[in-house]
């Protein structure tokens, strides 16, 4: 059965380039029935933040790529890596190495100076019938795994097709350092097999670190995973996305009024395609993704692009499901909805012509925020001519017996009669003082939102 994880480092807050590296994984363990797990590597006890880890599990859990297993913490899980590393030394798979990082740089320099690629040269390194150096006084040292020597590893990358190295170019690895804590090539491997990781699905950031863990799964009797290198992801300048150069946090999205399931749809195509399919939904992706159909060029991210995509979701969206997400909006500028609103209706009315919850929240502002359009508007619109007109359509108003569109619509043509004005000559001076603008939708079904009353009690601005 499958088991996929994703793994992030919580050191900065985590991106679209990061999640889509979360994407993958959750998606080919739910296409497969299979597991997902999370795991943060913070080992890196100086980069990594609390706050940051905040931001994976939220984002995550937003965008609904929920795991099966974790979140496993690296930290609490050093005594595991401790016993495995204490085995390894018992079984010649590792050795202590002594070389002090001053040896090391003379070493270097040698190496660099006879135009050598630099690499551990293997002092410390036991061999059959070899006598090694006497250990050194107040040295503490390094645990260095025991490599294979000439030959190569490769493997078929999903996404990649076969990479190979020489193993002659990677030394033999440091897997825990002076003070005895595991380094991070070591700890990934112990994790991936105590997690029974049956694929690897990362950022192609990896490849370099892929032969090095690919010989220490060997080294301890395991068969290494699938692996499938993800290409970057790159922002709208064509630079890697990166939060030095300003990717916002995933979280931040949600607050922009974009929704999860367009924004996996979106991340879902930022490396990844279905024939021509542009917009789909969560359980279409499912149905279809698999790791044949990743790209092998990076993806760059593109934010009309996403806006649009996002746009298509809200379109498809039911309206009741958009309601609390719009109810959210509105209450972040201090509005709340007041019981009996018709908020469903209001969002079907306006929702076609926006891109974010956000867009929708600004249009239902009206409802709820006295007008306020510019003088000159109202100066231009509002004329003496029309202001006999208004009055009219506004006591009609208030007559009628019934408040709906079609009503509304009823007084609004007897009233262009009686004084013999065309519709944009009324309608905009309407839509100006009670919506505050001078385009709206249908000004009958814009105005079927409001109460009768409120909407009187705007149109008497104009008598003012
Ligand atoms: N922690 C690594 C990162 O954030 C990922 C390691 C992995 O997926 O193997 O880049």
């Amino acid at each position: 059965t499958v088991r996929t994880r994703f793994a992030p480092s919580p050191t900065g807050f985590i991106h679209l380039g990061n999640i889509r590296s979360a994407l993958y994984p959750w998606a080919f363990a739910r296409a497969n029935n299979g597991t997902f797990i999370l795991r943060i590597e913070d080992t890196d006890l100086e980069r990594s933040t609390q706050a940051a880890v905040d931001v994976i599990l939220e984002g995550m859990q937003w965008l609904g790529l929920s795991h099966d297993e974790g979140p496993f913490y690296q930290m609490q899980r050093v005594d595991r890596y401790k016993e495995v590393l204490a085995q390894m030394l018992e079984q010649g798979l590792a050795y202590r190495c002594y070389m002090s990082s001053a040896e090391l740089d003379a070493l270097r320099e040698r190496q660099m100076a006879a135009k050598q690629k630099p690499r551990y040269d293997g002092t410390w390194r036991p061999e059959p019938g070899k006598t090694l150096p006497p250990v050194p006084e107040g040295v503490l040292p390094v645990i260095r795994f025991r490599g294979p020597v000439g030959g190569s590893v490769s493997w078929d990358d999903k996404v990649k097709g076969r990479i190979e190295f020489s193993n002659d170019e990677l030394d033999d690895l440091i897997i825990a350092r002076p003070d005895g804590t595991p380094t991070y090539n070591f700890c990934v491997v112990v994790d991936d097999i105590d997690m029974g990781i049956t694929h690897v699905i990362r950022g192609d950031d990896h490849v370099n670190n892929t032969p090095r863990q690919i010989h220490v799964f060997r080294a301890l009797g395991k068969e290494p995973p699938v692996y499938a290198h993800l290409p970057t992801v790159l922002n709208e300048q064509g630079e890697k996305m990166s939060k030095r150069n300003g990717a916002k946090p995933v979280t931040q999205y949600r607050d922009e009024g974009f929704l999860a399931d367009a924004m996996v749809n979106y991340l879902a195509r930022l490396g990844w395609s279905h024939g021509d399919e542009e917009i789909f939904s969560r359980e279409q992706f499912l149905q279809w993704f698999n790791l044949d159909h990743l790209g092998k060029s990076a993806g760059q991210y593109d934010e009309t692009k996403l806006r649009w995509v996002n746009a298509q979701h809200i379109k498809r969206t039911a309206d009741a499901v958009l309601a609390p997400l719009v109810t959210e909006q509105l209450g972040k500028r201090g509005i709340e909805v007041p019981e009996g609103f018709p908020l469903e209706a209001a969002i079907a009315l306006f929702k076609d012509r926006c891109s974010t919850t956000v867009e929708i929240a600004d249009w239902l502002s009206m409802y709820f925020v006295d007008a306020q359009p510019a003088e000159q508007e109202l100066a231009q619109h509002v004329t003496p001519a029309v202001v006999p007109a208004l009055a009219t359509l506004r006591e009609r108003l208030l007559a009628l017996p019934a408040w709906d569109k079609a009503s509304i619509a009823g007084a609004l043509k007897a009233t262009l009669a009686e004084h013999g004005l065309k519709m944009p000559q009324l309608a905009i001076p309407v839509r100006l003082l009670v919506c505050g603008r001078a385009q709206t939708p249908s000004v009958d079904a814009v105005l079927e939102i409001f109460s009768k009353e409120k909407v009187a009690e705007r149109l008497q601005s104009s008598a003012k």
